[in-house]
């Protein structure tokens, strides 16, 4: 039978009744109860007590099921019960998407069950192809996946420092409508990296404007998060008037006061980001919970101007004694903003695995040279990985509270005991958890897992997720608080996270009584497009 023969009232019942779970009858069975745990729904409400249910890959009820059964029986008493976090700046894509990491071991220690990839303007171009490499890997959490800017431009003009031609600038809105078709959340940006520097706001507004047409969001590495350029405060300003001019919810990717300079400024940011929104602006914020950022060497510290052309014309310049010479000053001056070459730490650097974990200030006095000169023997051979300790407490406290700020990862998905990453691909979620709500009480719990699950859903539309109630999505998280923890440190990384005791994955268990499962329950998602066109 075909709806269009049905009255109108009638059929869009039975497209309600489709859409939503059946009701529960007590002779139901469940696939799973999780019983008489404190119930975090993501709401950002306080806990209450309840069990779970998931049937199908779905949370079929939420109550008292002690009169129902289940083919297996979760006890989370004495244990919090929430909707999988959500990831919303993760550089994992490119691993999840190779047979050796999709498995995502260090997301799912963490309860992240889903990830957005391709941030910072970096990343894939082809949305379908790398979805079909996604699921050729098998992987065990969720991606969602958005168009990276910097990417398509590169595509479109290389790495050429100007304005795009209009028949460039179709080709590249043709590329972000392509991606947005296959199925992205939104666009990414990077103007802080090369080449997404070389736009200006007019170019991210035109093509955000193409993402607002399919309900997309805009994340940013904002264009200045200290005083290279703009400014750090102008920098969230064009985000802000990219979200009021293309009309689409703007996030200020991992948003931090980067070095001495511009401590303090959080509190110039959240009025900035209040006003926007009392002026109806839908403007977004994410933040990882550490006071140290990480980057390229050549992103940190290397001008914009001198890498047009790519690394073939930074070695040039290198080399020229003029542009060496302005470049060697202006890499002087970047060192001063991020506080000096000991608070510079090597992550990896294949040509010279030795400094891996050392300081920039190492690297120089082992040379017997100046910083900035141990910076451009290093450029010559490659462009490591570095962590930068340049933000203040005082600012990433003052963020977090903002009920407008998600949580992100900014990880990388490397082989175990590989280099010295960022902790934070380790320990983000327990973390924020152990240090800034148990141990700190900068906030609350539900307000942190707020910040992880529905208000990432909520911003990105990603459809019946970061909530746990009935109808959603099973993916869920089982956490004892007094076990939450993330041992990965600077100096000593690559340790999983502790106390997710059971992640569900689309209703399957991921992780089962603190121990990681084999089988590849997650899903390259897709955006639900009702009435947006
Ligand atoms: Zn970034």
């Amino acid at each position: 039978m075909r709806f269009s023969h049905l009255p109108r009232a009638l059929a869009a019942g039975i497209l309600l009744a489709a859409a939503t779970a059946p009701p529960l009858r007590a002779q139901d069975g469940y696939d799973v109860i999780i019983r008489n745990g404190r119930v975090l729904d993501g709401t950002g409400n306080p806990w209450y007590r309840a069990d779970v249910g998931l049937r199908g890959g779905r949370i079929a009820a939420v109550g008292d099921l002690a009169g129902a059964r289940a083919a297996r029986d979760v006890d989370a008493a004495g244990l919090y019960v929430a909707p999988g976090f959500i990831d919303v700046h993760s550089h994992a894509g490119e691993g999840l998407a190779t047979a050796a990491l999709s498995h995502g071991r260090p997301l799912l220690a963490q309860g992240i069950t889903t990830v957005l990839v391709n941030p910072d303007g970096g990343g894939a171009t082809d949305m379908a192809r790398q979805r079909a490499a996604l699921q050729a890997a098998g992987i065990r959490v969720n991606v969602a996946q958005m168009v990276p800017h910097g990417s398509v431009r590169q595509r479109v003009m290389g790495m050429a420092d100007r304005a795009p031609t209009p028949a460039e600038m179709e080709r590249m809105r043709a590329l972000v409508r392509a991606g947005m078709e296959e199925g992205a959340f939104g666009i990414s940006t990077g103007p802080w990296y090369a080449p997404g520097s070389f736009a200006k706001t007019e170019e991210l507004i035109d093509l955000s404007k193409v993402v607002a047409g399919y309900g997309g969001a805009y994340s940013s590495h904002i264009r200045d998060e200290a005083d290279y350029s703009v400014g750090l405060v102008a920098a969230v300003d064009e985000v802000i008037r990219i979200g009021r001019e293309a009309k689409l919810r703007v996030v200020a990717t991992h948003l931090k006061a980067l070095g001495p300079r511009v401590w303090g400024y959080s509190a110039a940011l959240v009025s900035r980001i209040d006003r926007a929104r009392a002026e109806g602006v839908e403007v977004f914020a994410d933040q990882y919970p550490y006071t140290a950022s990480a980057t390229s060497l050549s992103g940190a510290l290397v001008p914009r101007w001198a890498l047009a052309g790519g690394d073939t014309a930074l070695r040039r310049r290198i080399g020229d004694p003029a542009e060496g010479a302005r470049l060697r000053a202006e890499i002087v001056e970047s060192l001063h903003r991020r506080g000096g070459a000991e608070r510079i730490q090597f992550r990896r650097h294949r040509p010279d695995p030795t400094i891996e974990g050392k300081t920039l200030q190492w690297a120089a006095e082992r040379g017997r040279v100046q910083p900035a000169d141990a910076v451009l023997a290093l450029l010559r051979v490659g462009n490591p990985g570095v962590v930068s300790f340049n933000m203040l407490d005082e600012d990433v406290d003052r963020l977090m509270k903002q009920p407008w700020m998600m949580t992100s990862s900014d990880g990388d998905l490397v082989p175990m005991g590989e280099g010295v990453p960022h902790p934070r691909s380790y320990g983000t979620y327990p973390r924020k958890i152990r240090e800034y709500v148990v141990e700190r009480g900068v906030m609350e719990l539900a307000a942190a897992v707020r910040s992880m699950t529905s208000l990432p859903a909520t911003v990105f539309r990603i459809p019946d997720r970061g909530v746990l109630r009935e109808g959603a999505v099973a993916d869920v998280v089982v956490f004892d608080l007094a076990r939450v923890n993330d041992p990965a440190t600077f100096s000593d990384p690559h340790r999983l996270a502790e106390g997710m005791v059971h992640v569900f994955v689309n209703g399957g268990d991921a992780v089962r009584d603190g121990r990681l499962g084999t089988a590849t329950y997650g899903r390259v998602l897709s955006p639900r497009r009702s009435g947006e066109r």
